[in-house]
């Protein structure tokens, strides 16, 4: 690999360019190259669906790879606990905010650890950064950049930002000619065509409810895009390396993020926001935009729900380029099973002969010692994960082959489970949970047995729930009751 640098898309270039650290001398507490890295978190108002993951997944696999490189990533992920739909939720559910939010802030990092992606070092929520969200507003407002309305929302004005001689549409092309100056816009979420100023804060209405800050400007609470500005440039500072969302994000969040820090001014001049912008691409479940009404909607749960493991949902997360719309099916999920189930076996055995005495050293070559190289060449390539896992699976054939021929020492089999190591800090696999049920399971179970013996069925019914609730079902076979994991 030698110099090698990776190379990634960069939205903001519209070009693949060598992955290179925004301050190159800035080191770490381990005096590994530092790089701050920030991803749009979820907005807690529910329970987050497979489209959702696709982006942190993606994110979790951009920070594991360029830590494999050697770089010493701060990896930030915000909450959103404050925004409209949460706002409308709130309301409907009699909860405080933080009651509302903090049930699903909570299940959202179970499903993200059930995917097996590493905890964000940073996980700051809005509500916490009103001081930085306001000091914010009030520096765009010196500039002449943000104003009040009669409302008494404070609004970015994009003519006065780009009359500063900054570029509003980095991200994406816009048509200035179609804007009407003045117009504005007080949701969170606008397209294109509608390109007008946004709010940075939105003055207290009835329907806030209890949901509001003082703040120079009167009560109320921030807009979504000024969050995410003020908790990045607070713990990354105010120019860092990487950004990553979906791509939905884009327009108009993360072009109002660039316009509202870059506005700001607090970047050391000729220094971007950020230097690298990475989007991943959306994702259709069987065919098709995932929609409730179609039955196509899947959050984590549902998928685990119906016997898929975390594991098996991350693969077939990670099996298609980050930039590349993705199909999810169930078949896929089939078929993401079926590889795991081939790498697994691989690796036992070879768990399997390392464990054995030492034999006299075979004279055959340890199997694809390119393993590794091969593997930094595919990712290096804007992390192109289709050509990595092609790399592993000849690798897990030509490593079976070998072991079918009896040529392989445990010294090698030892060294090969090494280099599979080194490429599932990237890819998070892990191991596969043990089939085997632990001892309360097994006497729970028994103890169904005994309920259905004396015909106490309501027992048995309720033993079957107690056992689901703790991921385990149970099937009744010829040879008696047999224990899966859910
Ligand atoms: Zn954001």
């Amino acid at each position: 690999m030698g110099d090698s640098r990776p190379q990634l898309f960069n939205t903001l270039t519209r070009r693949v360019e060598p992955f290179e650290p925004l301050f190159p001398d800035a080191r770490d507490a381990a005096g590994r190259p530092a790089i701050g890295m920030y991803c749009c978190g979820p907005t807690v108002y529910d329970f987050g669906h497979i489209g959702n993951f696709r982006t942190f997944v993606f994110a979790d696999l951009v920070r594991r790879y360029l830590e494999f490189r050697g770089f010493g990533v701060n990896h930030v992920m915000n909450i959103t606990d404050v925004e409209d739909k949460i706002i409308r939720r709130v309301r409907e559910s009699g909860k405080t905010l933080r009651e509302f939010t903090g049930h699903y802030e909570a299940e959202f990092l179970r499903d993200l650890e059930s995917l097996g992606c590493l905890r964000p070092h940073h996980l700051p929520r809005a509500t916490e950064f009103m001081p930085q969200i306001i000091a914010l507003i009030e520096k765009l407002e010196q500039r002449g950049i943000a104003y009040r309305a009669a409302d008494g929302s404070v609004y970015f004005s994009i003519e006065k930002y780009r009359g500063c001689g900054c570029r509003y549409g980095q991200l994406v092309n816009l048509n200035f000619d179609a804007m009407r100056v003045g117009e504005r816009v007080a949701n969170d979420e606008y397209d294109k065509e509608s390109l007008a100023d946004f709010a940075l804060w939105k003055a207290r209405v009835p329907d806030d409810g209890d949901v509001f800050w003082d703040s120079p400007w009167g009560q109320g609470r921030p807009g979504w895009h000024i969050e995410c500005s003020a908790m990045s440039m607070t713990i990354l500072g105010p120019s860092f390396d990487v950004h990553l969302g979906g791509e939905d994000l884009a327009f108009p969040h993360h072009e109002d993020e660039i316009a509202q820090s870059e506005g700001a001014g607090v970047q050391t001049p000729g220094r971007p926001f950020v230097k690298h912008w990475l989007h991943g691409a959306h994702l259709l479940v069987e065919g098709k935009k995932m929609s409730k009404s179609l039955g196509n909607y899947f959050t984590v749960r549902d998928l685990l729900a119906k016997g898929y493991t975390g594991r098996e949902v991350r693969t077939l997360l990670l099996s298609a380029h980050f930039r590349e719309t993705f199909n999810f099916t169930l078949a896929g999920l089939d078929g993401a099973r079926a590889q795991l189930a081939r790498i697994d076996e691989c690796l036992a055995k070879l768990r399997e002969l390392v464990a054995q005495a030492p034999s006299p050293e075979s004279v055959a070559q340890a199997p694809s010692p390119e393993l590794v190289a091969d593997f930094i060449a595919a990712m290096d390539d804007d992390l192109n994960v289709s050509k990595a896992w092609a790399v592993v699976f000849d690798w897990v054939r030509d490593t079976n082959r070998a072991l079918a021929d009896g040529q392989l020492s445990p010294a090698h089999a030892a060294a090969a489970l090494g280099e599979w190591a080194r490429l599932d800090s990237v890819f998070g696999l892990g191991t596969k949970a043990s089939d085997e049920a632990p001892a309360e399971i097994v006497a729970l179970a028994n103890d169904r047995v005994a309920a259905k013996k004396a015909k106490d069925f309501a027992r048995a019914d309720a033993i079957r729930n107690e056992l689901k609730a703790k991921g385990w079902t149970v099937e009744d076979t010829a040879k008696g009751p047999k224990l899966k994991r859910a």
